[in-house]
């Protein structure tokens, strides 16, 4: 059998020639790939909501609102916005390269490859494909293992409307990954781990090929003493137990105003009660944890001493409950890792500065931090000294669906940012043409250089 590195350098070239000889797609063929895409994701919707269910047992509800809506959404505004998207960019031209007029082309960048997690596997693989595709590239997608109903389905969706050559699917583990990173990409856009972002930025500088690296990290929530309590507890409960926890931009911890600490506890556990009632592995609206090797991670940094709420898991059937721990210490194991799961730590601070230490104390930026609160001060102060991929202030998530914000990490959070005209952006370049005039031909630029010096300093001072 020919091994899988030998098979990828040959399904690489051949994407290679086929992006080469179609240079460039033209704006309907773009289109044209990206209503295929639609039309299979429509047709298909039964079948990928039934596969979320089996993988990670997704409500119908947030299958829609998170993924398959989502992207179709994703789709059908960046058919409508693409011919705009791809008009070159005037710009003005310095007087020493007059007459001429100065452009910006977004020009693709190549063959693509775009390596996936398990979380969000529909919107995740999709949305960089979108993107990738409306910019004029191929693409090699890889799905994620950890959900391998997902990937079954996107895999056939894929290969029933796409030639290989402009996209193909690969179904496989980290032997896979490893194999398709010794190939030479154009641009590697992988969604996961900060740990596995690092291993694949390192293959990629071997070939000096560009990443975008969309990570985790822990993103922490503030509610200060001014906040709307009642909206806040609603909102975080939502961002936190939205896919079991398992959400990048989940809030991962709480910091509340010691002054409202208690009544902000007594909110939370009253809401996941009305949400969840008192068994959440009874509610048709609460998902379950990707694996058992997941759960058992997880339910290792519940300490059932500080549980307030919840506490329960079941390691067999992948379930932890919604849980919240009070008085919980940066030292304790949950504030070690990102948590990644249905499980609230709630620490408390007494004044802004604490808010600052124990955020910059943690060693990744994180990707998304929180801020609930009233006061515009207190919201411009916190804005501005937070060093995060992006904010939500009285809100969670929301950021992340808005197409018009980017969409990224920074520092250990993640590399560049999409979503929208963002991730058009990510997955072209921008090429610089200058269009100069005939008519007339500026003679100060030529030797002999005798007395233009003076003219020079005039001009460029
Ligand atoms: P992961 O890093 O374990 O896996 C992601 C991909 O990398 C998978 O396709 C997997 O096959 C591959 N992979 C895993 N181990 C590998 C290795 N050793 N070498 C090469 N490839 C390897 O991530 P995950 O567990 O699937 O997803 C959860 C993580 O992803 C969380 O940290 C979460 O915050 C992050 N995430 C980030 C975003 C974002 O947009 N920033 C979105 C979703 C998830």
């Amino acid at each position: 059998m020919m091994s899988l590195t030998v098979a990828f350098e040959q399904m690489v070239q051949k994407q290679r020639d086929f992006f080469v000889a179609n240079q460039p797609f033209s704006l309907a063929y773009r289109q044209q790939q990206l209503d295929l895409l639609k039309q299979v994701i429509l047709n298909n919707e039964a079948v990928l909501t039934q596969a979320l269910a089996d993988d990670l047992g997704k409500p119908k509800f947030e299958s829609y609102v998170a993924e398959i809506g989502f992207v179709l959404h994703e789709i059908s505004t960046t058919i409508k916005q693409l011919k705009h998207w791809l008009k070159p960019r005037k710009v003005k031209t310095p007087l020493l390269s007059q007459p001429a007029t100065s452009y910006i082309h977004s020009t693709p960048l190549g063959v693509c490859l775009i390596i996936s997690p398990f979380n969000y596997p529909v919107s995740l693989t999709l949305s960089p494909l979108i993107a990738a595709i409306a910019a004029g590239n191929c693409c090699v997608l890889k799905t994620s293992e950890l959900t391998p109903n997902v990937s079954r389905v996107l895999k056939q969706i894929i290969d029933s409307i796409f030639k290989p050559e402009y996209v193909t699917c690969i179904n496989g583990d980290v032997e896979h990954v490893t194999c398709l990173l010794a190939q030479k990409f154009d641009h590697i856009f992988f969604t996961g781990s900060t740990e596995v972002g690092k291993l694949v930025m390192q293959q990629a500088a071997k070939n000096l090929t560009p990443v975008t690296l969309e990570l985790g990290g822990k993103s922490p929530c503030i509610v200060c003493a001014d906040a709307n309590l009642d909206i806040a507890v609603k909102r975080i409960v939502y961002g936190k137990m939205l896919n079991a926890g398992q959400t990048c931009v989940a809030p991962d911890y709480v910091l509340v105003d010691d002054a409202i600490k208690s009544d902000f506890l007594a909110k939370i556990a009253k809401r996941i009660q009305i949400l969840y009632g008192d068994d959440a592995r009874l509610s048709e609206d609460f998902g379950r944890i990707i694996n058992s090797k997941h759960t058992q991670r997880i339910s290792k940094l519940i300490d059932t001493d500080k549980a307030i709420v919840g506490g329960q898991y079941d390691i067999e059937h992948c379930y932890i409950a919604p849980t919240v721990l009070e008085n919980v210490e940066l030292t304790d194991p949950i504030m070690q890792q990102e948590v990644f799961g249905p499980v609230l730590p709630v620490l408390s601070f007494s004044e802004h500065q604490d808010i600052l230490n124990i955020i910059h104390s943690l060693p990744s930026h994180p990707l998304t931090a929180y801020i609930f609160s009233e006061d515009n001060k207190t919201q411009e102060q916190l804005t501005s000294a937070i060093q995060a991929g992006g904010m939500a202030i009285n809100h969670c998530i929301q950021h992340l669906v808005n197409p018009h914000l980017p969409f990224g990490g920074v520092g250990l959070s993640g590399i560049g940012s999409y979503h929208g005209k963002h991730g058009f952006d990510c997955f072209s370049h921008k090429k610089s043409v200058l269009k100069a005039a005939t008519w007339f031909d500026l003679p100060v630029i030529y030797p002999p250089y005798k007395h233009k010096l003076f003219w020079l300093k005039k001009i460029l001072k």
